[in-house]
């Protein structure tokens, strides 16, 4: 995946619609290689630009998605764990 290994594939970017279908001759927005006509593309129309995939490279940038969305839902749950401890701090002062 050469975009991944770029970091210039976005990740955080509102995708509207995914279709799919075989390839026009496009370079696939992952790895750069063109998605053949033989072969299936995953078109995804997003708040930004229009993003190709082959299958499995469609499949890498979605699991990549989701994995850093696990991880900001895991620092939002540490943010939270903090702020209930430093509340609960004061209450053990007083007693
Ligand atoms: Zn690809």
């Amino acid at each position: 995946m050469v975009s991944f290994d770029a970091g210039t594939l976005p990740l955080s970017i509102a995708v509207k619609k995914t279709y799919a279908g075989y390839g026009k001759g496009y370079p696939c927005s992952g790895c750069d290689a063109t998605v053949l006509p033989s072969q299936v593309e995953y078109e995804v129309e997003t708040n930004g630009p229009t993003l190709r995939f082959h299958i499995g490279c469609h499949g890498l940038w979605k699991g990549e998605r989701i994995r850093r969305d696990r991880r900001r839902v895991t620092e939002t749950r540490s943010v939270r764990y903090v702020c209930a401890r430093s509340r609960r701090a004061p209450v053990d002062k007083r007693s």
